[in-house]
C-alpha cells in the first residue's frame, strides 16, 4: 500500500508540494491534475514574458513531473470534470493549489467601462493565456493609467512601454505583439496609492524599468523623501535602494525618450470616467498615517485610453470546500483544511510572494500530510480516476502530450529570436495532440 495523492493546479505550489511529498514518501503515488493542457500555471502565464530567467524553474518542476510515480493530467477540470469530493474519495489526500485567478476590484464608479481591465486578465493575455486571447485591449492611444504599485503593475507598464523590437526575445503572445504594433502611447502613469516608501515593489524589477530603450521613467522629487525613515530592519535595505533609484528617476526629464513612464505617489482612484470607453481616472491625494493612507479630499485628473488595475487578486471557491469570502482563499489552518484535504500556495495565503516562496510553503503542508496519512489508507488513487474520466469523455493530456505541444511551439520559433510561440487556444492544443 503506497500514500495516494491528488494534486488540483499544476504551478509552483503544487510541484513543490509534489517534490517534497516524494522527499518523505519515496514510492507515494502523485496525480498533478490542471484545467489547462499545459503545465506550470503561473510561470507559463503569469511571469513576464521578458523574464525569461525567472521561467527556467521549469526544468526543475519537469524533472518532478517525469519521475515513474508522479502523472500530469491536463484538460481536467476538477468542479466541472470531476468534482473534489470524487477526489477525496480515491485519494488519501487531495492537495488544493489552484492559485489565485481572480482580480480584485476597485469598487469605484466607471470600473466597467471599455478598456478597463484587471491585470490577471491583461497578464494573461499577453501571456497566451487561452481564456484571455479575445480581451482585445486598444493600445492605439496615448495615456495610459496603471494603478498598483507591486511588481504586477511594474510588469504591466513595462510590457506596455517597451518597443516589440526590445519584446523580440519574449514569449510575449502573437495577439499582443499585433496590438502593440498600433500602440500610439506615449505616457504610462503607474499610480500607487501610499508613499514610494510603501511600494510594494522589489528593486531588481524598480531597477529595470530605467533600462527600457525607447520609455524615460519620470518621478517627482516632491514625492520622495531623503530617508526611508521608521521600517522594519528585515526591509530598511530594500526600501533605501528603491529609494535611492527613485531620486535618480527624478533627475530624468521628459524629453530624455519619446515615451514617458510617470510614477505617481499618494493617490487612489475614486472614479473613471468616458463615453464608453475610458478616457480619464479622477484620483484623490492621500497621506499616509501609520501606514495606513488617508485620503485629503483633494482630486486631481489623469488622462487614460486605456487602464489596467494591478491590485491584488483572490481565489475561487471549488464546489464542497470551505471558503473565506473576504479573504478570497480557503480557510485552512497551516494548509490543512479538513481530514484527507490541504491547501497550499495563493490559495492558502493569498497572492504573495515569489515563486520561492511556495517552497517553504509546501514543504510543511506536506510533511504535515505524511504525518496525516503516513503509508496510505489504501484508497485506489490514481487507478481509481481513469475510469471515471474515460466514462466521461475528457480528453486528458498527459505529460508526453504536453512535450508535444512544447516541441510544437519551439519549433514555430525557430526562425526567429523568441524562445517559443505560444498555443494560445485549448482546441489547437488538442487538434495538434489528436
Ligand atoms: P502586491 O505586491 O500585493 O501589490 C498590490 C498593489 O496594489 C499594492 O501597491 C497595493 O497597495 C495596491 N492596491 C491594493 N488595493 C488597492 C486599491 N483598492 N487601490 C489602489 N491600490 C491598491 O501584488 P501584485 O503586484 O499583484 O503581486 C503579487 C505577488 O506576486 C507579489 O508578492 C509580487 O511580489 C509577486 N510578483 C513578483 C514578481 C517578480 O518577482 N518579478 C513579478 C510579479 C509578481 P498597498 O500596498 O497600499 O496595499
Amino acid at each position: 500500500m503506497s500514500l495516494s495523492v491528488v494534486i488540483v493546479g499544476s504551478g509552483p505550489s503544487g510541484f513543490y508540494a509534489a517534490d517534497s511529498i516524494l522527499k518523505k514518501a519515496k514510492d507515494a503515488r502523485i496525480d498533478i491534475i490542471d484545467r489547462l493542457p499545459t503545465p506550470y500555471g503561473l510561470v507559463r502565464a503569469g511571469v513576464a514574458p521578458d523574464h525569461q530567467g525567472t521561467k527556467k524553474i521549469l526544468r526543475v518542476f519537469e524533472r518532478t513531473a517525469l519521475k515513474p510515480n508522479v502523472r500530469f493530467l491536463g484538460n481536467v477540470c476538477v468542479g466541472k470534470d470531476i468534482s473534489v469530493e470524487e477526489l477525496k474519495e480515491r485519494y488519501d489526500a487531495v492537495i488544493l493549489a489552484y492559485g489565485a485567478a481572480r482580480d480584485r476590484h476597485l469598487g469605484v464608479p466607471g470600473e466597467d467601462l471599455g478598456n478597463v481591465f484587471g491585470s490577471w486578465d491583461f497578464v494573461g493575455w499577453y501571456n497566451g493565456h487561452p481564456d484571455y486571447q479575445d480581451l482585445n485591449p486598444n493600445l492605439a492611444v496615448s495615456s495610459v493609467v496603471v494603478v498598483g504599485n507591486g511588481n504586477v503593475a511594474i510588469d504591466v507598464a513595462r510590457v506596455i512601454a517597451k518597443t516589440n523590437r526590445e519584446l523580440a526575445e519574449t514569449d510575449v503572445s502573437d495577439v499582443a505583439l499585433r496590438a502593440k504594433d498600433q500602440s500610439g502611447v506615449t505616457d504610462v502613469h503607474m499610480v500607487g496609492r501610499r508613499g514610494p516608501v510603501e511600494g510594494a515593489f522589489t528593486h531588481a524589477e524598480l531597477a529595470e524599468l530605467g533600462r527600457m530603450e525607447e520609455c524615460v521613467v519620470l518621478a517627482d522629487g516632491r514625492q520622495l523623501p531623503d530617508e526611508v525613515g521608521d521600517v522594519d530592519d528585515k526591509v530598511r535595505k530594500v526600501k533605501e535602494t528603491n529609494l535611492a533609484t527613485l531620486h535618480e528617476y527624478a533627475k530624468n526629464t521628459a524629453a530624455d525618450k519619446p515615451v514617458r513612464l510617470h510614477l505617481h505617489f499618494y493617490a487612489s482612484p475614486v472614479e473613471l470616467s468616458g463615453n464608453g470607453s475610458v478616457e480619464k481616472v479622477t484620483f484623490e491625494r492621500n497621506t499616509v498615517e501609520d501606514g495606513r493612507c488617508v485620503g485629503t479630499g483633494e482630486t486631481f485628473e489623469l488622462d487614460a485610453g486605456l487602464v489596467v488595475t494591478c491590485i491584488g487578486y483572490r481565489s475561487e471557491q471549488l464546489e464542497g470546500t470551505p471558503f473565506d469570502e473576504r479573504r478570497g482563499v480557503v480557510v485552512n489552518e497551516d494548509g490543512f483544511v479538513e481530514p484527507g484535504l490541504y491547501v497550499v500556495g495563493w490559495a492558502k495565503r493569498g497572492p504573495s510572494g515569489t515563486i520561492a516562496t511556495n517552497r517553504p510553503d509546501s514543504v510543511g503542508v506536506a510533511e504535515k500530510l505524511i504525518t496525516d496519512h503516513g503509508e496510505g489508507t489504501g484508497r485506489p488513487g490514481p487507478d481509481g480516476l481513469d475510469s471515471l474520466l474515460a466514462q466521461r469523455g475528457v480528453r486528458v493530456v498527459s505529460i508526453e502530450d504536453w512535450k508535444t505541444i512544447d516541441e510544437a511551439e519551439v519549433s514555430a520559433a525557430s526562425e526567429t529570436d523568441a524562445p517559443r510561440r505560444k498555443l494560445t487556444s485549448v482546441s489547437e492544443m488538442l487538434a495538434l495532440l489528436d
